[in-house]
């Protein structure tokens, strides 16, 4: 189960039941139930013994901290399809190849 919460800076963060990778996407459920998909950032705190993880926010908007879908390098800016037609963000470098070149796994 992964929710919303209020960090110790005052913004929102991310509470999971287990550990998340930085820079991954997970589905945060709100208090109304319904999700949203948030990227998880830094890790702010954690109690593996009682299951409980706090992650930063990764705002889409800061670009340099936004993995490319397809190569992995930080500095996504291009939203783009791959080879099956899945959406995601791209480099500039990934962003120039053909979509069939690019594969989102
Ligand atoms: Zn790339």
């Amino acid at each position: 189960m992964v929710t919303y919460c209020k960090l110790k800076s005052g913004n929102w963060g991310i509470r999971s039941d287990s550990d998340l990778a930085d820079g991954t996407t997970t589905v945060v459920t709100k208090r109304d139930g319904t999700q949203k998909k948030e990227r998880v950032g830094k890790k702010v705190w954690s109690k593996p013994a009682d299951k409980v993880f706090l992650f930063e926010i990764k705002q889409a908007k800061t670009a340099r901290a936004t993995a490319c879908d397809n190569c992995g390098r930080f500095g996504a800016i291009h939203e783009c399809q791959d080879s099956s037609g899945l959406t995601g963000v791209c480099c500039s470098a990934c962003a120039r190849m053909g979509r069939f070149e690019r594969s989102f796994g």
